[in-house]
């Protein structure tokens, strides 16, 4: 069995996120765990919690993402002791939920360039790591597209950030198949697969990957553009999903979705999700059962 899932709402409270996986068959879900574009949202109210942990088992994984505003990476003083406040936030609310994980974007360095950046973004891990000692929650460095002065669009970068933490137990990788290819990794055949894999392996090794955002790409290769597309029917296309659904590598990591969503947002519009979890199920090659004789001839 794969953990094939989606991004989900919470719209409704906390567990409502729990509801529409099970209603959309995932096994995985990420979901924000409050405003995706606020720096700052209320702890979750205990009651919420509570239906939360109720439901918590009907999913296999249930993982966190954080907000957009936060950049650890950030130049400015001011956003950067913001960015702080905000993930030790997002970080509580995780932990609170008792969440495994909780994805981040490395940040953009925004002219102050690639290794200072790196490296602001490690001291902030570190520092937040102090503060939250004893804490299990890991944070899954998201591999980028690369726009703009955004970082982690190179695997080097990842490893940087991931060698320059005292707890690396306490970090991991998201890999995003859009950002993955968009940043110049090719994936469409199985020889840019291998390639690509080898090259992560080398640089930060594959048992650092803890989830996958599985989406396909409105642009091309080496765009250097963040635009999800349905699955197969953007420029990556559905070999590279075949390819990641039956890696043995993966089998137990969790692989949601972050297409786009049909109408009504995150809150309706689950026709979509539906469409593209088939879509991905059916790329699944099972293990066959040995044919019987036919009888009727
Ligand atoms: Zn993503």
């Amino acid at each position: 069995m794969r953990l094939l899932g989606a991004h989900l709402s919470i719209a409704g409270g906390v567990s409502k996120s729990i509801e529409r996986g099970v209603s959309l068959g995932c096994a995985a879900i990420q979901i924000f765990t409050g405003f995706s574009n606020r720096w700052h949202s209320k702890p979750i109210p205990d009651e919420q919690l509570c239906a939360f942990r109720q439901q918590r088992d009907r999913l296999k994984v249930i993982f966190a993402h954080n907000n957009y505003l936060i950049n650890l990476a950030s130049p400015e003083p001011v956003i950067s002791s913001r960015s702080y406040e905000s993930m030790l936030e997002e970080m509580e609310r995780a932990q609170a939920l008792g969440l495994p994980y909780l994805v981040i974007h490395p940040g953009s360095h925004l002219g102050r360039g690639e290794e200072e950046g790196l490296r602001a973004v490690a001291q902030h891990l570190n520092s937040l790591f102090a503060d939250t000692r004893g804490s299990c929650l890991r944070i899954l460095l998201e591999t980028t597209a690369g726009q703009g002065s955004n970082l982690g669009y190179r695997f080097e970068h990842l490893a940087k950030i991931i060698s320059s933490v005292h707890s690396p137990e306490r970090v991991g990788i998201c890999f995003d198949t859009c950002h993955v290819f968009a940043a110049g990794y090719d994936l469409r055949t199985q020889q840019g697969y291998e390639k690509t894999f080898l090259e992560f392996d080398r640089l930060i090794g594959t048992s650092a990957i803890f989830a996958f955002h599985l989406n396909d790409s409105k642009y091309e290769l080496g765009s250097r553009k963040d635009r999800h597309e349905h699955i197969g029917q953007g420029l990556l296309g559905m070999e590279a999903f075949r390819l990641l659904l039956n890696d043995e590598r993966f089998a137990h990591v969790p692989m949601v979705i972050e297409t786009p969503k049909g109408k009504g947002g995150f809150s309706g519009g689950l026709s979509e999700d539906k469409r593209n979890l088939a879509v991905l199920r059916s790329l699944i090659i099972t293990e066959a059962f040995p044919s019987l004789p036919d009888e009727s001839l």
